[in-house]
């Protein structure tokens, strides 16, 4: 045990040095990928890639197929000692490119029936290169390696398109998180909403719930100038819009944790003297307690209905959930504190808002304690509540976070390894 100190900083520094030796084929990687973007359950490319790469690095095990274009690697450390997993998405969004770069994306592809233009607008790009190049890194330490380092590349984080399965969830229920179950599990995002290569960190309840709300308002149509002969579902649906906003400003205890309800389409109705039969809106609920987040759905339903009852016409409440709380394990974040302040460096650690945003690594947070942090990738002469946000076509990334990137997952990896046989 006095070893250890001594035998981790040289591995710390080991791998300082592989992370900046291999920046050039990092940023080659992420330039390829940024250039050959893939939608979610589409990155047979990317996967492909991946792959081949891991099998190259001539980890223990890799694993094709996980929910459908999912690889996972596994590394074997020569010394025993617990597991721990990395985690990186690989898919791209419906978005058509709008940087001006020389590998920007010109791809276009099938979104639910429409030809979209497709771009890494969140940055999943710098993420699977990152990944590849952590990879590369601690297999190249595996005689200092304590236990064991799984990799998971995952696809669909930003959805799998309509009436798929996908994604976090599917990657557990296809095994990825046993045979070894890790004993934690990190990942990180890039973000516009930081300058380059600060660090982001938050404990507890970081980002959002989100879930999908669908309200279906039943009347009964008829003449636009007698709406007395039927029942008037655009009008209840009206009050269905601004009753709902009072779920969260009356009836949530937003001293506890924040909560947003929004309703983002509304339609209904073919011209303007016909009151229509039925109304459709869809709106998300955002949340950062399960407890509220269950809560907030059943006054939803439950006043939905009681103010169409009041006006006779009918309302159908369907509340999809998709992606958990993500929620940092406390104890987790405390312990790996003093890791992320010697990778960002003096005074480029912060403490991060939360984030309305919202991310399926929760899924693997309800397995095993996890830790999801941000790194900045607006460059230091832009102000990061001004640049273009992630999702944007607009959306620019600094390409030096890349060895950041890399630096904290796999100094995040080793001090969890090596402090957990301490
Ligand atoms: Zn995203
Ligand atoms: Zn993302």
């Amino acid at each position: 045990m006095s070893q250890a100190p001594v035998a981790a900083s040289s591995l710390a520094a080991q791998i300082d040095t592989a992370a900046h030796a291999i920046e050039a084929r990092l940023i080659a990687w992420r330039r390829d990928f940024h250039a050959h973007p893939e939608l979610g359950n589409r990155e047979f490319r990317t996967a492909g890639i991946v792959a081949d790469h891991l099998r190259a690095l001539g980890l223990d095990e890799v694993r094709t197929g996980v929910a459908h274009t999912g690889v996972v690697g596994l590394l074997k450390g020569a010394l025993p000692g617990p597991v721990v997993a990395l985690r990186a998405d690989m898919d791209a969004l419906p978005v058509a490119e709008e940087v001006d770069l020389p590998f920007a994306s010109k791809v276009k592809a099938d979104w639910n029936g429409a030809q979209v233009g497709v771009m890494h607008a969140c940055g999943h790009d710098t993420h699977t290169a990152i990944l590849m190049a952590t990879a590369e890194v601690l297999a190249s330490q595996r005689a200092g390696l304590r236990g064991s380092v799984k990799f998971i590349f995952q696809p669909a984080e930003e959805l799998p398109p309509e009436g798929e399965d996908g994604g976090a969830k599917m990657m557990i229920e296809e095994g990825a998180m046993a045979d070894p179950k890790p004993d934690a599990i990190f990942g990180l995002h890039v973000t516009s909403r930081l300058p380059i290569n600060v660090v982001g960190y938050r404990p507890g309840p970081t980002m959002a719930s989100a879930d999908n709300l669908k309200i279906t308002v039943h009347g009964s149509q008829t003449h636009g100038a007698m709406p007395w002969a039927g029942v008037d579902p655009i009008v209840v649906s009206a009050q269905v819009v601004l009753g709902l906003q009072t779920v969260i400003s009356r009836q949530t205890d937003l001293t506890k944790e924040p909560a947003v309800l929004t309703i983002g389409t509304i339609h209904g109705g073919l011209r303007e003297n016909i009151i229509p039969d039925s109304v459709e809106m869809r709106g998300t609920i955002r949340t950062f307690d399960e407890e509220m987040r269950d809560d907030i759905h059943e006054r939803v339903t439950y006043l939905a209905q009681a103010i169409a009852r009041g006006s006779r016409a009918g309302c159908t409440v369907c509340i999809k959930k998709n992606y958990p709380v993500t929620v940092n394990d406390p104890a987790l974040t405390d312990a790996m504190l003093p890791t992320l302040a010697r990778v960002a460096g003096p005074g480029r650690l912060v403490l991060v808002p939360k984030v309305t945003g919202s991310e399926d690594f929760s899924f693997f947070q309800q397995v095993v304690p996890g830790l999801f942090i941000f790194i900045g990738v607006t460059p230091e002469d832009k102000d990061p509540s001004k640049v273009a946000p992630n999702h944007s076509p607009r959306f620019y990334v600094d390409e030096r976070c890349l060895v950041t990137g890399v630096r904290a997952l796999a100094h995040l990896a080793v001090d969890f390894l090596e402090r957990s046989v301490a």
